[in-house]
């Protein structure tokens, strides 16, 4: 079976958030788990990301697809090794480094539509004609709204398509813009209506790779269940709830090769589970790297985010400190939203030796918070799935999470006694942040259970293997079901 991949980043050629590092390491699964799957990956070559992979053989002209946007397809393999197109067309991809939706002022990149309607707009042509270039795919997998109009096009374009199941990161992106450009991104007129992709009076391409996929998935079941709801459900939780017989909610992996704390370069001492006692050497160099006071008696508590509402930031941070008053430290790694960065940095400078900061995206760093501290909080309003949470466990760092999503799917209050595995909370407030903190408090005092539950938490196995296997199952399916109609 040959799959056709296509996402906006991956990881470690291109990444923003979460959807790299799965589009990397979930591929890559599925290829190791069965090997007669032929998984391809296509991503933008955005500004440096050429020099990263290992081409292979002759650049495939596209010609001029969308505007002047000349294009050509690369064949080459990521990294991980496996194979993969850029697509190549400096003149939309090639803004700066990182800077893949947004300027460096963080506005978006005015032509965004365009720009991703080319993507969605080759993703389709490899679905329909790839076998002129050697893959002729069966099933098209994408990701997001920057990919969402592939499924439109191929509805447009071909009767009898290969399947296409379109996975939903985040629906709070969706990907909306100005009618009036419509003509301009190749869809057909008939296409803008409440039954295809217009939302509100905008073109969304978010809705529509809900509306034109024959599947649709999330990455956790229990956001699965809640984007069906008004609460959850961004706009569309009609459209979703019409929709679930076609909606599966498979729970993302993390890759063990990344996030392992025995062989992690980006740490000071190296550890695992049976050698948990190393760990506080990372925390030392931590409170150390951020001058912090040098108090490995007190908690340390990290977060390592987007800086935004979503990640429950703002209620967050006005808990902190009372969180301080009752004796933690805090070191919080993210970039975001203005305000929230701003009001980190007062607060930095009125606890300097308590809260740890640094504004901005570092990979390396992000492994060192997330081994160093004792806690890593995540206290999402809403959440997909979370990575973060699972890479913390892995380390023996324990989460402390607001029940919802991909968070309640794999984070267990330590109340329950068999399975706990870290320190859940109910409400996106203040105080129930305040009060799971003081409950890590107490329990970091109990050296014994705390031990006990770090223990648990990073012999836990996060790993893709039985998302793998869930994704597999879903392939054949769609293929099968193809093959019969
Ligand atoms: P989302 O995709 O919603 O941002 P996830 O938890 O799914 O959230 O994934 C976030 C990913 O980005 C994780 O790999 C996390 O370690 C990483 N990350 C987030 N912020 C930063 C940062 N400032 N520096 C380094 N890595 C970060």
């Amino acid at each position: 079976m040959r799959v056709l991949y296509i996402a906006s980043e991956i990881y470690p050629l291109a990444k923003t958030g979460g959807l790299a590092d799965v589009a990397a390491s979930l591929p890559h699964a599925i290829a190791s788990y069965d090997s007669d799957i032929d998984i391809r990956l296509l991503m933008p070559a955005y500004s440096g990301v050429k020099d990263m992979v290992t081409h292979m053989g002759s650049p495939i002209k596209l010609g001029c697809l969308l505007g002047d946007f000349e294009a050509e397809l690369i064949p080459c393999k990521h990294p991980n090794g496996l194979d993969m197109y850029l697509l190549d067309c400096p003149a939309a991809y090639e803004r700066g480094k990182g800077l893949l939706y947004l300027d460096e002022h963080k506005n978006d990149w005015a032509d965004n539509d365009l720009r991703f309607a080319l993507l969605s707009r080759v993703g389709a042509m490899i679905a329909i004609s790839g076998g002129m270039m050697g893959f002729a795919p069966d099933i098209i997998h994408c990701n997001d709204w920057q990919t969402g109009l592939t499924p439109a096009f191929l509805h447009q374009w071909a009767g009898r398509t290969p399947p296409c199941i379109f996975t939903i990161h985040n629906l709070q992106f969706h990907g909306n813009f100005p009618a009036w450009n419509r003509h301009r991104l190749g869809i057909a007129g008939e296409y803008f209506s409440v039954n295809g992709l217009e939302f509100h009076g905008q073109i969304s391409f978010l809705k529509a790779g809900i509306w034109f996929s024959d599947y649709l998935a999330t990455v956790s079941p229990t956001y699965a269940d809640e984007i069906t709801t008004e609460e959850y459900g961004a706009g569309l939780a009609g459209l979703i709830s019409g929709s679930k017989d076609r909606l599966k909610g498979i729970l993302n992996g993390i890759s063990h090769d990344e996030w392992n704390a025995k062989t992690d370069k980006a740490l000071v001492q190296n550890y695992d589970d049976d050698n948990l006692a190393l760990k506080k050497h990372n925390k030392r160099a931590l409170l150390s790297e951020f001058n912090l006071e040098e108090s490995m008696n007190k908690p340390l508590i990290g977060i390592v985010s987007r800086l935004t509402e979503q990640k429950g930031i703002d209620y967050f941070c006005a808990a902190i400190p009372n969180m301080i008053e009752a004796g933690v430290n805090i070191i919080v790694l993210g970039e975001g939203d203005k305000a929230l960065e701003t009001q980190l940095c007062f607060l930095q400078s009125k606890f300097p030796k308590n809260l740890g900061l640094k504004i901005g995206y570092a990979e390396d760093a992000s492994h060192r918070i997330i081994a160093g501290c004792d806690f890593l909080a995540v206290p999402s309003r809403f959440e997909p799935c979370g990575l973060t949470q699972m890479y913390a466990m892995r380390y023996g760092t324990l989460p402390i999470v607001r029940h919802t999503g991909g968070l309640a799917d794999t984070v267990k209050d330590f109340s329950l006694k068999k399975e706990g595995n870290g320190i859940v909370f109910a409400y996106p407030s203040s105080d129930d942040v305040y009060n799971a903190v003081k409950r890590a408090t107490e329990l970091y005092r109990d050296r014994r259970k705390f031990f006990d539950i770090r223990k648990r938490a990073m012999t836990e196995d996060f790993s893709w293997n039985a998302s793998a296997k869930s994704w597999i199952e879903l392939y054949n399916h769609m293929n099968n079901e193809n093959s019969v109609n």
